[in-house]
């Protein structure tokens, strides 16, 4: 899964990991870094190895690997400091991926596909391509559930498609708590992200009305006063595009490694592209990130630069 797993990666992987071993194989998950605790939740969530603080665990299971999966990411840069070991992993890879422009070259086989509404449901694919619907089970629908409610904004963006609601239907079947899930991943923060939030919104938002965007930067400083913590950021980016009228909304860390962009859209402005142009990043259509080695200042003057290059896409 990609670094810092939202729970589309965590999810697909873990489903997919209790159904290879419900097959009889045995298997290792692999986070590239840490994840949010409120993701803990997941079956088997206790068992994954964090690749910055267990390395050479995760290497000897990489060395000893028959087939390597990776899920949610399609460039293996977006693992972090695990890439060049799997770059250099002699096992055969697969790619089970929905983001743009995949490295095809470091795959031998897999998909990437943008259709679709998130790893979790192509998981769910290729269970159910595989003939073992029967094999679908509580702990292995628990963990897609949430990619897919994560990654579809509970059931709200475009990838939404009737087979989306037919899987969702499916899942419920296997005796899931779909109101519980829901509520693990997104009233599942402390007290001091909603402080954050409304700090946030009062002194680090601004709108740019001729471009239809909103910036919020946020400086180092929050981060430590609020006790900001992996996953306390999750979601801050689409609440501007609740103002009538905002097409794009950025959202930028100062943390310690760089500046952390995400990016959200509205309609047909293309967060892929712009992430990719300016920021050294990527991701959908619709929703993107990237990073950026200057000063938080630098980064965002060069944002409101890239805001004016890009003033006819944004009408
Ligand atoms: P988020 O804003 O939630 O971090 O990311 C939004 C989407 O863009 C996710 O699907 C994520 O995987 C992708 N993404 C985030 N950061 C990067 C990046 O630096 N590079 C690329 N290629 N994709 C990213
Ligand atoms: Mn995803």
């Amino acid at each position: 899964m990609h670094q810092k797993p939202d729970a589309d990666a965590m999810g697909s992987a873990l489903g997919l990991a209790c159904y290879l071993r419900q097959l009889g194989h045995s298997v290792t998950v692999v986070s590239p870094t840490n994840w949010a605790p409120w993701l803990n939740w997941m079956p088997g969530a206790d068992a994954v190895l964090n690749y910055d603080k267990e390395r050479e665990k995760a290497r000897a299971a990489l060395s000893e690997a028959a087939l390597l999966f990776c899920l949610d990411f399609n460039i293996f840069h977006r693992t972090k400091n695990f890439e060049q070991d799997l770059y250099q992993a002699q096992c055969i890879k697969v790619l089970i991926d929905h983001h743009r422009e995949p490295d095809l070259p470091s795959f031998n086989f897999g998909i990437s596909d943008t259709r679709k509404s998130s790893t979790c449901e192509m998981v769910y694919d290729f269970i159910l391509a595989a003939g073992d619907a029967s094999m679908l089970n509580r702990e292995i629908s628990a963990c897609l559930y949430a990619g897919l409610i994560a990654d579809t904004g509970s059931f709200r963006f475009d990838a939404t498609t009737p087979a989306v609601h037919r899987m969702a239907a499916h899942l419920m079947e296997q005796g899931i708590r779909h109101t519980e899930i829901h509520s693990l991943l997104f009233d599942n923060f402390l007290e001091n992200r909603l402080r954050f939030m409304g700090h946030v919104f009062l002194h680090r938002l601004e709108f740019f009305y001729e471009y239809n965007t909103a910036l919020i930067a946020i400086p180092k400083y929050d981060i430590l006063k609020y006790e900001i913590k992996t996953g306390d950021t999750e979601g801050l980016v689409n609440f501007p595009l609740s103002v009538q009228g905002i097409k794009l909304a950025a959202l930028v860390i100062d943390r310690e490694e760089e500046r952390k962009w995400s990016f959200r859209s509205k309609d047909h402005f293309d967060c892929n592209t712009f992430a990719r142009t300016y920021f050294n990043g990527g991701g959908h259509f619709n929703a993107s990130g990237g990073g950026s080695k200057d000063s938080l200042q630098d980064t965002v003057d060069k944002f409101k630069a890239a805001l004016k290059e890009n003033e006819h896409l944004l009408q």
